[in-house]
């Protein structure tokens, strides 16, 4: 059955999401969305392939906002409400003054000890302000996602851009870095592994490579104590978002898995194609936009995005 739903694996799952009503198409017609966020009362998210950033809300539906996005991919805000941006095209990290000007952007970080980043994936910031990414080479090993180069950096970190211009690499082991996120007390951090993927789309996952989020404890930009936090399948996690009390909302080839803060599966819900992220938006903050290949999906919640920066964010709009 192909149908989207939800799939319960701990009773507590009921509690989290509205599963009285199937997960809610709201937008379609796109190649690979990405970077969902809520700014300002609108979702807005990428359709990276076709380089440009949509905008939806309820009365207008999904609307162009930005036609030339240089193939940008996550998507989040910094602490006066910004827009960040991770740009495949440009191969770097950008802060969008209006998310409806492709010119109105402010570099966050291009280079790191003089070499381009290679594509930099998703970007979550920090309540000190510093803006935490991954740099895996999906915007630069073809032209679907980007423009064809080779990574002058050679390998696939990732990276801390600290409020007083430093870039700082944190972790360099990764086979291929993509979402990540803070624990609710900022303690930890969250960083997938999507090495699994062989080459730039999906045409096949080798599961002898990495398909799992892995953690870590932060001291100041220092990261230790990394461990495998949940092996995910089927796929691999791409985007994912940290509720308020702990537990990990992954994308993963059928849809999103609900984790607790111990890493075991809760629940699913249950799409019938590749999905990439997902955010917490919505009046209260606590409606879930899921974006999954070429479509976006609602689902209402009890659950809100555990980062301060962007629970900040939501109370001066
Ligand atoms: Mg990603």
């Amino acid at each position: 059955m192909s149908v989207p739903r939800f799939i319960r694996v701990e009773p507590k799952f009921d509690t989290f999401l509205n599963t009285t009503r199937p997960p809610d198409l709201i937008a379609h017609g796109f190649t690979w969305t990405e970077g969902p966020v809520w700014l300002d009362g609108a979702l807005y998210f990428n359709d990276i392939p076709n380089k440009r950033m949509m905008r939806w809300t309820e009365a207008t539906g999904a609307q162009v906002a930005l036609e030339n996005s240089e193939f940008a991919n996550g998507n989040t805000l910094d602490l006066a409400g910004q827009m960040v941006s991770c740009e495949h095209g440009g191969r770097r990290v950008i802060r969008r003054t209006d998310p409806h000007d492709a010119a109105a952007v402010e570099v966050v970080a291009d280079r790191f000890e003089g070499k381009r980043l290679n594509s930099p994936n998703d970007v979550i910031v920090r309540s000190d302000g510093s803006i935490w990414f991954t740099d895996p080479p999906y915007g630069i090993n073809s032209d679907v996602e980007g423009y064809s180069a080779e990574s002058e950096i050679g390998g696939c970190y990732v990276f801390c851009a600290t409020p007083d211009g430093g870039l700082h690499a944190v972790a360099t082991d990764f086979e291929k870095p993509n979402g990540l996120a803070f624990s609710p007390d900022e303690s930890r951090l969250y960083v997938a592994d999507s090495g699994a993927i062989k080459g730039a789309s999906f045409p096949g996952i080798d599961y002898e490579l990495p398909h799992h989020i892995r953690v870590f404890d932060v001291n100041g930009t220092g990261l230790t104590n990394s461990r495998v936090f949940a092996v995910v399948a089927p796929g691999v996690p791409d985007g994912f978002r940290v509720d308020q009390e702990g537990f990990v909302w992954t994308s993963a080839l059928d849809g999103v898995h609900c984790l607790s803060p111990e890493g075991a599966l809760i629940g699913k819900i249950w799409l019938p194609q590749q999905t990439s992220n997902l955010c917490f938006g919505g009046a209260d903050g606590r409606t879930m936009f899921i974006t999954s290949s070429d479509k976006v999906y609602r689902v209402e919640s009890s659950r809100r995005d555990a980062s301060h920066v962007l629970s900040q964010c939501e109370r001066n709009t």
